[in-house]
C-alpha cells in the first residue's frame, strides 16, 4: 500500500478531475511475494491505475492481490471505459486490499461490495489516513464542491513579502525556488492575485527538466479585469491554460481583448469586503474539475483564504536576509493569529530548504 500511495503522490496534479490512484499487483505463490504489475491514473484521469497495473501484469494478474489507494470504481462514466471492478474480476484477481472508500456517491462502498459479492476477499482501511490525505482534493471536491487549497508565502527575515509600495524583490534561495516548482507540478491549478501578477509579470510554470509538461492551470483573481495582453501569462496562454476570475460588474472590453488572446474569463460575485467572493471562485474551479489549488499570493488573498476556512495548508518560508525597511507584510495579522491558535491550526513540520526555513501548517479538522 505504501507503494500504491507513492504512485498516487507522484501523479497528483496530472489526473484532475479524477483522483490519483496508485495500484500494485502482488503474487505470493511459489516463493517470496513479488510485484507483477503497477500503475497509476493517467494524465487527464484515464485509464485508471488498476487498469494500468492489470495490463502490465497480463496473465500474472490471475490469483494476485491488488493493493489500491482508493476504492475501485464500479460504474462507467460518460467518458467510457470498463469499470475497474469488472476489470479486476475478469483478470481473476483473488484479493483486493483497498485504502479507503471513494466518497463519490456513485461508488461509496459499491465497488468493495461488488467485489465481495463476486467472491473476492476484500480488506479495507489500510493506511486510510494517509490515503485520505493524498487525495484530499478529491475528497473535498466530492463532499463540499471545493478544491483543497495550499497557500505559500515567502518572507524576509523581518517578515516582508515585498518591498516598500509592493516593489518586487527576490526572497527565496535557488533551492527553495526549485522546491516551489516541484510543488507546482503536483497541483491542478496555481492561483495568484492580480497585484502580484502586475508587479512581477510571472510565468507561473514548472521550469524543471522533465517536468515542464506538468505546469498547472494558471488562475488569476482579478476583480476589475486589469490583466492586459503585455503580460507573460497572456503571451503563453495558448500553451498553458490561463483562467481569469473577475467580478460580475467588471468592464466588458478587457474581457473581449483577453478572450481574443486565448485567456478564459469567468465571473463571480463580490464578498462582503468588496473583493471577489473566494468561496464562489473556488467552487467554480471545482465545478471545472480542479481538486488541488496552490495559491502563491499575495498576502491579502492568503489571509482571506485562511479566515474563510478555505485553506487546508499554509507554507511560510523565511529567508535569512532582512529588508530593513517598511515593506508588504507576508503573514497578515488575521492569518498570524490563526496559525498561532493551536486548537485550529497545527505546525505539521519545519524544514530547512537551502538557506530558507520552511514551516508547514495544517488546518485541524
Ligand atoms: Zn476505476
Amino acid at each position: 500500500m505504501e507503494a500504491a500511495l507513492a504512485l498516487s503522490r507522484e501523479a497528483l496534479g496530472s489526473t484532475w478531475p479524477n483522483p490519483a490512484v496508485g495500484a500494485v499487483l502482488v503474487r505470493a505463490s511459489g516463493g517470496a511475494p513479488r510485484i507483477v504489475g503497477q500503475g497509476v491514473t493517467q494524465p487527464g484521469g484515464r485509464p485508471h491505475g488498476e487498469a494500468m497495473a492489470i495490463a502490465e501484469a497480463g496473465d500474472e494478474a490471475a490469483g494476485a492481490t491488488l493493493y489500491v489507494a482508493l476504492e475501485p470504481c464500479s460504474y462507467s462514466s460518460l467518458r467510457g471505459g470498463i469499470p475497474c471492478v469488472e476489470r479486476t474480476l475478469k483478470a481473476g484477481v483473488r484479493r483486493v486490499v483497498s485504502a479507503i472508500a471513494d466518497p463519490n456517491p456513485r461508488i461509496a462502498g459499491l465497488g468493495h461490495a461488488l467485489l465481495r459479492t463476486a467472491g473476492v476477499k476484500v480488506t479495507t482501511g489500510v493506511l486510510e489516513a494517509d490515503a485520505a490525505r493524498v487525495n484530499r482534493g478529491h475528497f473535498r471536491r466530492v463532499r463540499e464542491g471545493l478544491p483543497t487549497v495550499t497557500f505559500k508565502v515567502a518572507r524576509t527575515a523581518d517578515g516582508y513579502a515585498g518591498g516598500p509600495g509592493g516593489a518586487r524583490m527576490a526572497i527565496s534561495c535557488p533551492d527553495a525556488t526549485t522546491w516551489v516548482h516541484q510543488q507546482r507540478a503536483h497541483f491542478d491549478a496555481i492561483m495568484l492575485g492580480i497585484d502580484s501578477v502586475l508587479a512581477d509579470d510571472p510565468l507561473l510554470t514548472v521550469r524543471l527538466p522533465g517536468l515542464e509538461h506538468r505546469s498547472p492551470v494558471r488562475v488569476i483573481l482579478d476583480t476589475r479585469l486589469r490583466m492586459h495582453t503585455g503580460l507573460k501569462l497572456v503571451e503563453t496562454c495558448r500553451t498553458i491554460p490561463t483562467w481569469v476570475i473577475a467580478a460580475e460588474d467588471a468592464p466588458i472590453q478587457p474581457e473581449k481583448t483577453l478572450v481574443d488572446a486565448g485567456v478564459e474569463v469567468m465571473r463571480v460575485g463580490r464578498g462582503a469586503d468588496g473583493h471577489l467572493d473566494l468561496r464562489e471562485a473556488l467552487a467554480l474551479l471545482a465545478s471545472r474539475g480542479i481538486t488541488r489549488v496552490f495559491s502563491e499570493g499575495g498576502p491579502t488573498v492568503g489571509e482571506q483564504l485562511a479566515l474563510l476556512g478555505l485553506a487546508d495548508e499554509v507554507i511560510v518560508s523565511t529567508s535569512p536576509t532582512r529588508l530593513g525597511a517598511e515593506g508588504v507584510t507576508a503573514v497578515r495579522p488575521g492569518l498570524a493569529a490563526l496559525l498561532a491558535d493551536d486548537s485550529r491550526w497545527q505546525l505539521a513540520r519545519a524544514e530547512q530548504i537551502g538557506g530558507d526555513a520552511f514551516r508547514f501548517y495544517e488546518r485541524i479538522g
